[in-house]
């Protein structure tokens, strides 16, 4: 999946812009991420990843999963469905699946997705996926 797919066409002049000139995006950046960031946290327990999945994942920060993981669950779920290292915690896997059956987007679940670009930790979702990220993967779509 291309960081662009979801970002309306009409932006694409915005996003060059973006794209050509770091230090603008570096200050768009700055102003907008506190926003952009603080209200993610309140809404959804953001981690401020800066590479959004929420909308592919019914909407549930895969960045809660105490090891990151980004496509999925790993082997050690628990049989009621909850987490190998916070046992007190349901799986955000299990939750992301049984929120994503009720969402639009619900085929968007089965995406493969790049590893996570750790430079921009803390930076703004939106902005990148407007921009693009330099150097993205483009991941694989499962089957
Ligand atoms: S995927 Fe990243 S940007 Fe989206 S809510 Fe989780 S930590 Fe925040």
């Amino acid at each position: 999946m291309d960081s662009r797919e979801h970002v309306p066409a009409m932006l694409e002049p915005f996003g060059r812009v973006l794209r050509k000139h770091p230090r603008v995006n570096e200050q768009l950046n700055r102003a907008m991420a506190p926003f952009e960031n603080s209200a993610k946290v309140l809404l959804f327990s953001c981690n401020m990843c800066g590479q959004c999945l929420l909308h592919e994942n019914g909407y549930t920060c895969p960045m809660n999963c105490p090891k990151q993981l980004r496509n999925g669950p790993c082997g050690g779920v628990r049989m009621n469905g909850h987490c190998e290292v916070r046992p007190e915690m349901e799986c955000v896997w299990l939750k992301a699946e049984r929120r994503s059956r009720y969402l639009p987007g619900r085929y968007l679940f089965v995406r493969l997705h790049a590893p996570l670009d750790w430079r921009r930790k803390g930076s703004s979702a939106i902005l990148n996926a407007v921009a693009g990220f330099p150097g993205d993967v483009k991941a694989n779509e499962k089957e």
